[in-house]
């Protein structure tokens, strides 16, 4: 959750996920701060943007036969939305992926977060890196289609929300 001096509008909560995202996972949040912190301020300011779909799709490409949100191996996968396609995909965002049935099939057409956080039940901190990089670069570029990357928001969870909403 972004500090009270972190003001929470759309581009703000993509960019400070998205700096929580690129920072090791290893070294654990509280260790990271200064370092999600100073990413933050760097996508904010232009000096860095957020990177085009190649980390993710790299990724993908080096995990056959694995699904991308629990990790087990399939043996009959499935393709699987990111972001429901009702909230407007536009061609050239990468918004399919493979995961495994049990994984597809729970997903739907369900928001990423809404479906992590609210029916499988687990800690938003533990959202698979490769789905959420997806799910905030789809969220960028739909704002800004949508001239929308100023709005307030409050939450990850509501990112997609609000653009729902106004259609
Ligand atoms: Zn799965």
């Amino acid at each position: 959750m972004p500090p009270p001096s972190v003001p929470r509008r759309i581009e703000d909560i993509i960019f400070y996920y998205y700096a929580k995202l690129v920072i090791s996972p290893s070294a654990g949040f509280r260790g990271n701060y200064r370092f999600i912190i100073d990413t933050y301020k760097r996508l904010k300011s232009g000096e860095i943007r957020m990177s085009d779909y190649e980390r993710e799709l790299l990724h993908i490409a080096n995990m056959p036969n694995q699904c991308i949100f629990c990790g087990t191996k399939y043996t009959k996968c499935q393709l699987a939305h990111i972001v429901p396609r009702s909230f407007g995909i536009q061609p050239g965002m990468h918004n399919l992926v493979y995961a495994c049935e049990t994984c597809a099939v729970s997903k739907g057409e369900k928001d990423l977060v809404e479906w992590w956080c609210n029916d499988l039940q687990r800690p938003r901190d533990e959202l698979p890196r490769v789905p959420l990089g997806l799910y905030l670069k789809i969220a960028y570029e739909l704002h800004k289609i949508n001239f929308s990357l100023q709005k307030p928001c409050k939450s990850l969870g509501e990112l997609f929300m609000i653009l729902h909403k106004k259609s």
